[in-house]
């Protein structure tokens, strides 16, 4: 197969390409390396169906370009996170929602298959207080004076596009909301990034410094590999029943973000403090968090078989490694 991933230079993309190389298969990618990597890019170069192209979604000549020569689209280029939609909206917002059009419109033009790929964010507010959180669930949107659901509605906005342009021009499209997906960093400028709470959490450990947990660290979150990750998707895109369907892609991994820094750590062997910070103080006020986000997955399980391989305690000891690895080449690179 002939595949295209935009955003393939990111964390998720690039190991995406890596896994349908490895399967012999031909790897397109394009990205516009905002917060892709061309280290990741390199990375691929090694194989002998790779290409790539550094090009926007936003961009209809060279997205139709890349349409045009493939079987499949793995749409994963967007801004993303709360932060950089907070910090940048318009290029956020634009890239999410036009950029996305772009590559559903043309891809039903060329009748060619797309997996979307959305977020756990588009539940807005639903804690999942009593119950996981269930692809049928109502969303629920803050305000829009409070920047941060831009993105969630951003991400909303693409899977209602991507249902109409299923319905109303036959695209084969299949969504996916990922939860909190987590794994190794290939790239540096990625590691430097290090807005997620795992690798900030172990870096403070092993510095010694107090962990910061924002908020009372209450708040539940479910993480999941990005092998399984990847295993989720590519099966869903294999079978005629996920079309037109939205899926949680997650795991049963629900940790509280304080009993995430006890266990950070514990693994690490650190005495270092666990210190709260208010919410307010790292996003600005009118910050709103999200109390529990943990995912049900009858809906994936009763599709394709599923089943999450890798808990809580090896994604933590794989982080640390990785830590460890990172620290040990830059000791012996100076
Ligand atoms: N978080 C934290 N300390 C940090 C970074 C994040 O306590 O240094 C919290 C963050 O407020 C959120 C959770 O950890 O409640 C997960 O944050 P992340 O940015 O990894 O993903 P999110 O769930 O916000 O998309």
């Amino acid at each position: 197969m002939n595949y295209l991933i935009t955003g393939g230079a990111g964390f998720i993309g690039s190991h995406l390409a890596a896994y349908l190389l490895e399967q012999g298969h031909q790897v397109h990618i394009l990205d516009n390396l905002s917060t892709g990597d061309p280290e990741n890019i390199r990375k691929l170069t090694r194989y002998q169906h790779f290409r790539s192209t550094v090009a926007d979604i936003r961009d209809v000549e060279a997205v139709e370009q890349a349409i045009a020569r493939c079987d499949q689209v793995y749409h994963l280029a967007a801004s993303v996170g709360v932060k950089k939609v907070m910090e940048q909206g318009v290029e956020t917002l634009t890239t999410n929602v036009l950029g996305t059009e772009n590559v559903l419109r043309l891809a039903a033009h060329y009748r060619v298959k797309v997996f979307l790929a959305s977020s756990s964010e588009v539940y807005g507010k639903v804690q999942g207080e009593d119950s996981l959180l269930s692809e049928a669930d109502d969303c629920l949107i803050g305000a829009t004076s409070k920047k941060r659901w831009g993105y969630a509605c951003s991400k909303a906005m693409d899977e209602f596009l991507a249902k109409a342009y299923q319905e109303e021009q036959n695209l084969d499209v299949v969504i996916g909301r990922f939860f909190n997906v987590v794994g190794a960093v290939t790239s540096a400028n990625q590691k430097n990034d290090n807005g997620k709470v795992i690798p900030r959490f172990i870096d403070q450990a092993m510095k010694g410094e107090p962990i910061r947990v924002y908020g009372d660290g209450s708040q539940l979150r479910s993480f999941t590999h990005v092998t399984d990750v990847i295993q989720a998707v590519t099966a869903l895109m294999n079978v005629p029943e996920a079309v037109g369907e939205v899926f949680n892609v997650g795991s049963e991994n629900e940790v509280s973000i304080r009993d995430l820094a006890e266990k950070v750590k514990q693994i690490t062997g650190s005495s270092s403090q666990i210190q709260t910070i208010p919410f307010e103080q790292i996003y600005g006020s009118g910050f709103e968090d999200i109390g529990r986000r943990s995912p049900d997955l009858t809906k994936i399980k009763s599709t394709i078989p599923y089943k999450p391989q890798f808990d809580m305690d090896q994604i933590l000891q794989e982080a640390v490694n990785e830590y460890l690895r990172d620290k040990g080449s830059t000791k012996a690179a100076g």
